[in-house]
């Protein structure tokens, strides 16, 4: 057997209404613990969807600080304040309760709380010295995956996109409650929805650390997320699709924080630093003529995907053909000019995919600066 590692967060608990009972779920992580700070955004808090989490934490006697600033794409400086305010609250323990936003700021939050290191200093991978506090993740959209990736994306500046990756970053526990994903908009459940698929389908063609563990969660993430997609976009309260979603997202989840997303994501993020396109869509965008470019060395791969998910002819174009079709049903962009992109963005855009070397090392085959420029024009 190849040498391997594979790493992901010790405690997962699933469950209807889960969330409601997140004082008992945590109740080994709570002990001695007083302050709780609970990190989300303003849609998920008007939406009502912390009131029985936070119901439930005050009725177990914590008093908790909700901040609620964060915003997608998280800018450094928002990281950096809701930090301040819960070191002056005194928080002991941080809950990320929202989408891959929310529990990105929230595993950064507890990091620089537990220790000196400035966030300046984190970025790359594993370059964190300390320890970070009691953290807890609650996703409230099945799709990025973050409650089980050792990984924070963070904005530095105009559009700039850093992160920190490191295994300090994985969460006590993950909470997966399929009812708070009930109210998501048919276009945020297709987008994120393929955003997951995304990350098992590059898990799976990961050019280094693809391993046993990581492809047995791809493939099993894979297939329920392509059998709920659709069902979950035509009926949102649909709770087993729902349910399918948050747990194939979460299984793609953890085969990507072990086996690294490719260039799918690499091309992805100029698109949410330049023209701020939604991540999940961005990656929706950018499949097809990634997949297409990286058959070259990645067919047989990707044949077994398509295999995997019951396609006839299995292949890599059976495969984005699915992927486009699935697309194309749910209603969501599939040109970059619907995003705002024009034909003079194109060479800024590849530049700056280049510079995502982080993610394009893990590619299958290796991406230049004219495929990743023609990859655009084929979407325009
Ligand atoms: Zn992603």
């Amino acid at each position: 057997m190849a040498t391997f590692q594979f790493r992901t967060v010790p405690h997962i608990h699933a469950g209807r209404g889960a969330a409601g009972r997140l004082a008992d779920i945590a109740a080994p992580l709570m002990a001695g613990v007083e302050r709780v700070v609970l990190v989300t955004d303003k849609g998920v808090r008007q939406f009502g969807l912390i009131d029985s989490a936070l119901a439930g934490l005050e009725a177990a006697g914590r008093s908790v600080l909700v901040i609620d600033d964060v915003v997608a794409d998280p800018p450094e400086d928002m990281i950096l304040a809701a930090t301040e305010r819960a070191r002056a609250f005194g928080g002991q323990l941080v809950v990320g309760f929202g989408g891959g936003s929310s529990m990105d700021t929230a595993k950064l939050v507890a990091l620089l709380l537990g220790c000196d290191q400035p966030l300046s200093a984190m970025y790359g991978v594993n370059q964190v010295k300390g320890l970070r506090l009691p953290l807890v993740l609650v996703p409230t959209t099945a799709g990025t995956g973050s409650e089980v990736t050792p990984i924070s994306v963070v904005t530095v500046g105009e559009t700039s996109k850093m992160g920190v990756n490191d295994p300090a970053l994985y969460g006590d526990m993950a909470v997966l409650d399929a009812e708070l994903t009930l109210g998501l908009p048919r276009h945020v459940t297709a987008a994120t929805g393929i955003d997951a698929m995304v990350h098992g389908i590059e898990a799976y063609t990961s050019a280094i650390e693809k391993n046993p563990v990581s492809d047995a969660l791809a493939l099993a993430g894979l297939k329920k997320l392509h059998g709920a997609i659709e069902r979950a976009c035509r009926d949102g309260s649909d709770i087993e699709a729902r349910e399918d979603m948050l747990l194939g997202a979460l299984l793609t989840g953890q085969a990507f924080a072990n086996a690294p997303v490719g260039a799918v994501h690499a091309l992805a993020y100029p698109l949410g630093g330049v023209f701020h396109v939604p991540h999940g869509l961005s990656n929706s965008l950018m499949l097809p003529p990634v997949l297409r470019y990286n058959a070259a060395s990645a067919e047989p791969l990707y044949t077994q995907l398509a295999a995997h998910l019951d396609l006839t002819s299995p292949s890599t174009e059976a495969l984005v053909t699915e992927m486009e079709r699935i697309a194309d049903g749910v209603g969501i962009e599939t040109r970059l000019t619907q995003v705002g992109v024009s034909h003079n963005d194109l060479p800024r855009l590849a530049e700056d995919a280049m510079k995502v070397e982080r993610l394009l090392k893990n590619n299958p085959r290796a991406m230049t600066l004219e495929a990743a420029q023609a990859c655009y024009e084929a979407v325009l």
